[in-house]
This record gives structure tokens, sequence and C-alpha cells, in this order.
């Protein structure tokens, strides 16, 4: 149900349905997956269906899981089938991870999020909030507990800046601590504390599902104008084809080839304009896409109240920095083998946004398949 409402269909199953090659247009699956799952759920809710554990026989043994997003969240579910008792543990104050505090309700209810919780709570899943591992518990500590297996799914929510200036002025802000304000502190929402800042003409930055995100959450909040600022074109917007067009047809500016390179604040330090360079599309880079390049003297100065700095995300450095032993790449992420998911540490495997770097729900749900099936293959051969 998750994957039929978040997964770029477009670049994943959708791109290699066989009925591409008769060019005609692919089986919408995401969407046939989203109808079997939401049946599925109204069903229980309508006739009161008691959901009940799977009969598997307990092994005895016990895993931890490090975060409770898709990755930590599928790997539980296939542990706890597989007969092992299992922990996830999360920093925060909700489960769910990005599912809850990042993407809006608007696009993925809280309460399809909460039926597969309640389909792993049945299991036996143990779930145990505002728990940073790393720091309320450590390393050494969840061998104390007597965890056999240790999964590591802390996902990658250390957001990135331009570095440009006046990036700090009042005004400007992630957009992971916008929609963590909105989305999960309920800021906005009558009777609530959580404070946000309400911007009448809001610019976002990026051109991801996070600043499509941000961006319709934006109107929603009230803005007069919510535009986004993108320095390439819109045919290589990385955000899901759907969500551009969702933007656009709610009345989100889009401010193609144009890169912020200044912002400019009132005598109070609030942000009141940004300065765009404008760009043009040059030679394809790494990724594959046209590079944007400046058009030289091409800048130019909007009036803005509100920017939401959507440029990309860092692996969360929590766990790496509490166990030195853990091989890390250059890019913060946790290396594991690439079937198996195991780290350079034998009892911790990972994946999802920690391993990959800023990627996508499914990827992180098969991360934690994979791993699932490789701890129990391996702690099943410590047991003979
Ligand atoms: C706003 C937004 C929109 C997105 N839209 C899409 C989309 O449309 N489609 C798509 O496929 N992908 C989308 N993504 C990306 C996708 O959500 C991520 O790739 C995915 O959630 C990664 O899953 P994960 O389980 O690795 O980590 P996360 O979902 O990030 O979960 C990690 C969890 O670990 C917890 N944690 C971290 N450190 C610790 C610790 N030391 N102890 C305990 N808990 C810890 C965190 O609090 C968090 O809850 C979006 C991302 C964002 C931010």
């Amino acid at each position: 149900a998750v994957c039929g409402r978040v997964c770029p269909q477009e670049k994943q199953c959708e791109s290699r349905c066989i009925y591409n090659k008769m060019k005609k247009p692919p089986v919408a699956i995401g969407y046939l997956e989203r109808f079997a799952a939401d049946f599925e759920r109204e069903n229980i809710k309508a006739n009161n269906i008691e959901l009940r554990p799977s009969a598997v026989e307990k092994n005895g043994m016990n895993i931890a899981v490090v975060g409770s997003g898709p990755a930590g969240l599928s790997f539980a579910g296939d542990m706890i089938k597989k007969g092992y008792n299992v922990t996830v543990y999360e920093a925060l104050h909700e489960i769910g991870g990005v599912l809850k505090y990042g993407i809006p309700e608007f696009r993925l209810p809280n309460v399809v999020v909460e039926a597969e919780i309640d389909g792993l709570r049945a299991e036996g899943v143990n779930f145990v909030k505002d728990c940073v591992i790393g720091k309320t518990i450590s390393y050494d500590q969840l061998h104390q507990l007597g965890y056999d297996g240790i999964f590591v799914a802390s996902g990658a929510g250390l957001p990135r800046f331009m570095g440009i200036p006046g990036e700090n002025f009042i005004g400007i802000m992630s957009a992971n601590e916008y929609l963590t304000r909105i989305n999960l502190m309920g800021a906005g929402r009558p009777g609530e504390d959580t404070p946000v800042l309400k911007g009448n003409r809001v610019a976002v930055i990026g051109g991801g599902n996070t600043a499509m995100d941000s961006v319709r959450t934006a109107l929603r909040q009230g803005s007069k104008t919510a535009m986004i600022v993108y320095r390439r074109s819109l045919e290589e917007m990385p955000a899901r084809v759907e969500e551009v067009h969702h933007a656009q047809e709610e009345g989100v500016e889009f401010m193609t080839l144009c890169n912020p390179i200044e912002y400019l604040a009132d005598e109070k330090g609030r942000v009141r304009a940004m300065k765009v360079q404008r760009m043009e599309l040059g030679e394809p880079d790494a990724s594959g896409r046209r590079s944007p390049v400046p058009i030289e003297g091409a800048i130019e100065e909007i009036e803005v109240d509100l920017v939401i700095v959507s440029v990309g995300v860092s692996p969360n450095p929590l766990i790496p920095n509490a166990i030195p032993e853990l091989e890390i790449s250059r890019r913060g992420t946790i290396v594991v083998n690439e079937e198996s998911m195991r780290s350079s540490i034998y009892d911790i495997y990972a994946g999802g946004d920690i391993v990959r770097g800023g990627a996508t729900v499914i990827l992180a749900m098969g991360d934690g398949r994979r791993a699932a099936a490789a701890m129990d293959k391996e702690l099943m051969k410590q047991e003979k």
C-alpha cells in the first residue's frame, strides 16, 4: 500500500512492463497493488477482523533493529515470521521514519502506515520509541541485552545546505525541519504548540520528491505564492512524474534553470529576497543528466519571505560515530556486502538510506528483506 502511493513506478516496475515493448501504456502495477492493499485494510476494519501472529515456532534468538523506517520495518516483518524475537528501536516518538515525519498526510495517509505497523505488532514485533541507539543505549549495551544480530536502518536524515551567503537568515530552513514540524509535531494545526513560519512567497530549492512535498505543504499552509527553484530543466527533475504534475495542477510555480547564489535579509535578519543565477544546460554529467551551466551576468533578485532548502540529505551520522570500528564510506554510508547487507562487524547488518544515501522506499524495503534472509541464514548456520 505504501509503495503504490510513493514509488516512482515510471522508473521501476512500469518501466519493465512488457507492454512498453508493444508501444502500449504499461500496466499500472503500483495502482493495482495500492487497490489490493487498500481493499484488504478496509476489509479488516469493516469486519473487525482480529490480526493474529503467524503460526511459527520461536527459535529463542533476539534481534535488534535500529530505526523504524521502511528498511527497518520490512526487516522486522521478515525476521518475526522466521521465529526471532524482534525489537525495533526508534529515536523519535513515532514509528515509521520518513513515511511519518517526511512524506505528508495528503500523499501517504498515516492510517496506511499505521496499518502496516499494527500488522507487525500483531505478529509480535516489539517497538521502543524515544530511544537513540548510540546515545540512550550503546552498542555494547545491546550485546548485554542479549541480541544475536543487529540491523541498522537509521536512514539519511541529515539535511544538506548549499553553503551560500545568507543561508542562516531567519526564514530559511531545511525541508527536513519544515516537514517534521508540520507532519510529526502538528505545527500549523489548531491547538498545537509547535511553531512554523508561514510565508507569503515561499521558495523551495530543489527538484526531488522532498521538494515537491515541501512546496505542496507550503500551499496548504496558506502561502500566496509557492515556487520550486531548480537548477536544471523540468525533464531532469528527480521527483516522481506524478508529484510534479500534482504540484503543477495545484498552482506551484516552477522556476527552472535557476540557482540561488545569495539571500538578502531585512533589518531584523529575516530573509526578504534571493539572488538567483540563470542557468542553461550543458553536456551530460556523471548522472547522465545534462549539467546546468551559469549564463554569465544573468542574475536576478526575487522577493521571498520563506525559503525551504531541499538539495539532498546525508546519512545519519549517529551510528557511524557511535561504533568507530564500523567501516564507513567517504560519503558517510555504512559499507556492506551488497548481497548479504552485512557490515564490517560480524553481527551488524545495514540497509536503506544509511547504506545508499538518500534513495527510495522500495529500495530500502528490499534491503531489509535481503538482510533478513542473510542474517537468518548466518544465525541458523551458527546454531548447528
Ligand atoms: C519528504 C520526503 C519525501 C520522499 N518521497 C519519496 C517518494 O515519493 N518515493 C520514494 O520511494 N522515496 C521517497 N523518499 C525517500 C524515502 O522516504 C527514503 O529513501 C526511505 O524512507 C529510506 O528508508 P530507511 O528505512 O532507510 O530510513 P528512514 O525512513 O529515514 O528511517 C530511519 C529511521 O531511523 C531513525 N534513527 C536514526 N538513527 C537512529 C538511532 N541511532 N537510534 C534509533 N533510531 C534512529 C530515524 O529517526 C528514522 O525514523 C522521500 C524522502 C523524504 C524525506
